[in-house]
């Protein structure tokens, strides 16, 4: 039979309905992949008796003609999403064993809508990071490799970028049709891009929050990492949609986003923001950005330059909002309520041990930020204008939109993959500064897509990222897919790890 892992989810939705295969068939061919491909660490948990009863449950649906959506689709769930009787660790030693006796809404609507589980996939601790290097459980390895100017493969170990490292990976490694992950300031889209996979961040509040580990809750957003731009549609059909649990999840229908792939963008407005094009960018960024430029043009849309005058403030304001939230939200891991206890000889004692010994470098820097931005001396210098940032931030989007414009086309990253341990150790900025196209996004509680565009000089994935109206992914999903069909297909030629 033929390798069922390289099939998209669009392609295996159909050849289940046509008893091509099985669903148990099917998944089995994933379950067989991971074994091969441990040494990517992408999953932190592997779930194999649950994924085959679950295609079992499946394929008796199927022979009675009761298929739902996502019927027999095995997926990867990031493990910031809490699953019922299964480990939820946010990548964290302090949740070590926490095994929710609850569901997360989004993965609820997918179980809803017969999919499958695999497991849980590895991730930055708290979703904290753009490398996926801060995981407790050890760092991700993409499967890309470098390619010299000789055509020799390097065997350096590359980042599949953070923190959704593990469903990246995963995705691009065809260990699960398709992959749960969020985005506070890039984790769906950054990932997305250094592996040649697609990845779309929603609307803030199309996706329930609710029973995802929080980070900052007001950047926080559910989205897919999928093969394809057709297949991130599937997914996010399923993923969204109102939950009263939730109070910034918001009450409107969910559209058919599958119609529209393959939708003309004929008249549509493209903004190409300046601010975007950063001194020293990269000759292969600028180059595939024009390349971008070019093929929507070609379909029929419209380009018009147009200025984001506050672009520039949006990381320095990011990086103060997104610790201030996470520490207040970090507040509650105490060890008294969750995972891991260390005792001490009173309770403060207990407390301070516990978190000391439970979280990592990086998670332990983002709380002290917070905790500074947010004390009374600092709150008005710090906080407060981040705040007032943010807001100048919004008003320029809404404005371009207000201009007509319909979407806005940047580069996704500002680099390709780098080396595991090449960034980010001496000076954490240096890492910061991989989200400088997509914070802004979060900021703002726009939707946003990544789509895969080209190859690096050294053969490595590169993407572009689409930037929506509120609630308007569809627009998104109908630009993603012209830009699909332009790019030269990047998929992995052959399999570089196992
Ligand atoms: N890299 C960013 C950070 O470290 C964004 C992470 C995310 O989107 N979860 O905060």
């Amino acid at each position: 039979m033929k390798d069922l892992t390289r099939l998209t989810l669009a392609e295996a939705r159909e050849g289940l309905a046509a008893k091509s295969f099985s669903a148990v068939e099917l998944t089995q061919s994933f379950l067989d992949a991971m074994e091969k491909a441990k040494s990517l660490n992408a999953f932190i948990v592997e779930t194999p008796e649950k994924a085959l009863a679950q295609a079992g449950d499946s394929d008796a649906r199927i022979a009675r003609g009761e298929a739902r959506p996502l019927e027999g689709i095995p997926l990867g769930i990031k493990d910031l999403y809490a699953t019922e009787g299964v480990q939820t660790t946010a990548g964290s030693h302090i949740l070590e064993g926490f095994i929710p006796p609850y569901e997360s809404t989004v993965t609820s609507h997918l179980w809803r809508d017969g999919a499958t589980m695999l497991g849980k996939l590895n991730l930055d601790e708290f979703a904290m990071g753009s490398s996926n290097e801060t995981s407790y459980f050890g760092p991700v390895v993409s499967p890309w490799r470098r390619k010299g100017a000789d055509g020799e493969i390097s065997d350096a170990k590359l980042v599949p970028g953070g923190s959704s490292g593990g469903s990246a990976a995963a995705v691009a490694a065809r260990l699960c049709l398709g992959a749960t992950a969020t985005d506070t300031g890039g984790s769906i889209r950054q990932p997305a891009a250094f592996t040649g996979t697609v990845g779309m961040k929603p609307t803030y509040g199309r996706c329930s929050r609710w029973g995802v580990v929080a980070f900052a809750s007001s950047l926080d957003q559910a989205g897919p990492i999928a093969k394809t731009v057709r297949d991130a549609a599937i997914l996010m059909r399923s993923m969204a949609g109102h939950d009263p649990k939730d109070t910034t999840s918001v009450d409107a229908p969910v559209p058919d986003y599958e119609t529209s792939i393959g939708a003309s963008i004929k008249g549509k407005v493209i903004g190409i923001p300046r601010e975007y094009r950063l001194d020293g960018m990269s000759p292969e960024i600028s180059a595939l950005w024009e390349q971008g430029v070019a093929w929507l043009r070609a379909a029929g849309a419209e380009i018009r330059d147009i200025s984001l005058p506050h672009t520039k403030h949006a990381l320095p304001a990011y990086y103060i909002v997104a610790p201030a939230e996470a520490s207040s939200n970090l507040a509650r891991y105490d060890g008294v309520r969750y995972g891991l206890r260390k005792t001490g000889k009173d309770i403060s004692d207990l407390y301070e041990k516990t978190r000391a010994a439970g979280f990592g470098k990086e998670v332990r820097r983002r709380i002290m930020i917070g905790t500074y931005v947010l004390s009374a001396g600092y709150y008005d210098a710090y906080y407060l204008r981040a705040q007032k940032i943010r807001s100048l931030i919004k008003r320029d989007f809404d404005l371009a939109y207000a201009a007509g414009v319909d979407a806005i086309l940047t580069p996704a990253t500002p680099s390709p993959a780098f080396a595991l341990g090449e960034k980010g150790s001496a000076d954490p900025v240096e890492m910061y500064l991989n989200d400088v196209f997509t914070v802004t996004v979060n900021m703002a509680g726009l939707p946003g897509l990544a789509v895969p565009a080209g190859l690096s000089s050294d053969g490595l994935p590169l993407g572009l990222q689409l930037i929506g109206r509120p609630f308007e992914e569809e627009t998104l999903f109908a630009l993603g897919q012209v830009i699909e069909d332009a790019a030269p297909k990047i998929g992995l030629p052959e399999s570089w790890w196992g």
